[in-house]
């Protein structure tokens, strides 16, 4: 799922106010995310930090998080700040019930204060909603779905461990819609196990029939420990080759280009004035708050996060109100590097200025690796940003790693 816990480091223009279409926030606004951590099952592709819904543990773990929202706001680092977004992610946060969220949600108005209009996203697996839990959703502020789809086809769903058919997924959709929401975004998977390439474009087909407002189209990463991770190891899994793959990306840029989707960021796409707001906090290397076990936080140029087992960060919180497990001072570098790495997953880029600080130049000329990524037109300079060319989408990470 695409949390904050699977997107490290995400963090800045500081100087304007927010507009998501040219994505620019108030410095001093911050996103706001929130970790519920249990699933009905576990995926067989997953790391993220998630286990088993247990239901008393659960209700522990809410009145921590409240605990841990009303310290957090009276800290000196918020107390006077803004929430531009919140994003509930997980696990799946839509397993708990709509009562529950709500309740968070009406934890986190009381305590900060939220900018008009802030985005609020929940993260939801289809068979874990219906109607009036989607309606009471709506009625409690949460603005914005993100819903964990994947595949279209049963057997590669079953392959990867999902705990829902293609057919409830689109039946989850057609009830959001029911209940009102107009801001959905879809993820979809491709180089699974056994997918093939019409596969892929029947997947893209669907999403692009159903209609909602945004996509995140990510690849298989066979991340080290998990189930899949370990079939690999034993044996061919089928999974599609590296050609097959890039050609799986090429297919989703495209069509949902042709489909009417802006393509703003490496794996995601969305509607015109539905881009992500809370993801862009990240991408533009901009301030953010972890509530919840394992939550990172970005906060006056300290990274830290929490404790990542949901009994040891109850346990925290009840014994000091924060459950900070470890924390680093970013360097100037640091920081300077990891606005390049972030913002250039835009394909609006960076500021030319803001390339050369973290390369640390007065002229693109001094860096021999910017240069020859420029001359290679893995780069490009448009209108005073250096952004991924087309070539160079495909490649991003190890062209951005090349960069640092
Ligand atoms: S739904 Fe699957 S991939 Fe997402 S957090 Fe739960 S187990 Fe992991």
């Amino acid at each position: 799922m695409n949390t904050m816990s699977n997107v490290e480091c995400r963090m800045s223009n500081w100087n304007l106010s927010f507009d998501p279409q040219s994505a620019i926030h108030n410095p001093q606004s911050f996103g706001l995310y929130i970790h519920i951590p249990y699933c009905l099952s576990r995926c067989h592709y997953c790391d993220f930090n998630s286990y088993r819904l247990d239901s008393d543990q659960a209700e522990q773990y809410l009145q921590a998080l409240a605990r841990e929202i009303t310290v957090r706001a009276s800290s000196d680092a918020i107390r006077h700040r803004r929430v531009c977004s919140v994003f509930f992610g997980g696990g799946t946060p839509s397993i708990l019930l709509a009562p529950q969220l709500n309740g968070v949600l009406d934890r986190c108005r009381a305590a900060f204060t939220f900018e008009t209009g802030a985005e609020v996203t929940l993260e939801v697996n289809p068979g874990t909603v219906d109607l009036p839990k989607l309606q009471a959703l709506m009625e409690g502020g949460v603005t914005r779905l993100s819903v964990g789809v994947q595949a279209v086809q049963d057997r590669l769903l079953q392959r990867i461990g999902r705990a829902h058919t293609a057919h409830e997924a689109e039946r989850a959709f057609r009830l959001m819609r029911e209940a009102g929401f107009s801001n959905i975004n879809l993820d979809l998977m491709f180089g699974l196990p056994g997918q093939s390439v019409d596969d892929w474009a029947e997947t893209l087909d669907w999403a692009i029939r159903v209609g909602p407002e945004h996509l995140s189209v990510y690849g298989l990463i066979l991340e080290e420990g998990t189930p899949l991770d370990r079939e690999r190891r034993n044996g061919d899994i089928g999974l599609p080759d590296e050609e097959t793959e890039a050609a799986m990306y090429r297919m989703a840029k495209d069509r949902l280009r042709e489909a009417g989707f802006e393509h703003y960021e490496i794996s995601n796409f969305a509607r015109p004035g539905f881009r992500c707001r809370h993801n862009l906090v990240y991408w533009q290397h901009q301030e953010y708050l972890g509530i919840g076990a394992g939550a990172h936080s970005f906060l006056a140029g300290r990274r830290f996060s929490n404790e990542l087992l949901p009994a040891r960060y109850v346990s925290a919180i009840a014994g000091r109100g924060t459950a900070v497990a470890c924390g680093e001072e970013l360097s100037d570098e640091m920081l300077r590097a990891e606005r390049l790495m972030l913002g250039l997953r835009l394909l609006d880029g960076l500021e030319l200025q803001t390339f050369k600080n973290a390369l640390g130049v007065d002229d693109l000329a001094a860096s021999d690796r910017a240069t020859r990524l420029l001359d290679d037109g893995f780069l490009r300079l448009q209108d005073g940003r250096v952004q991924i060319a087309e070539r160079g989408l495909l490649v991003a990470n190890e062209l951005i790693v090349q960069l640092l």
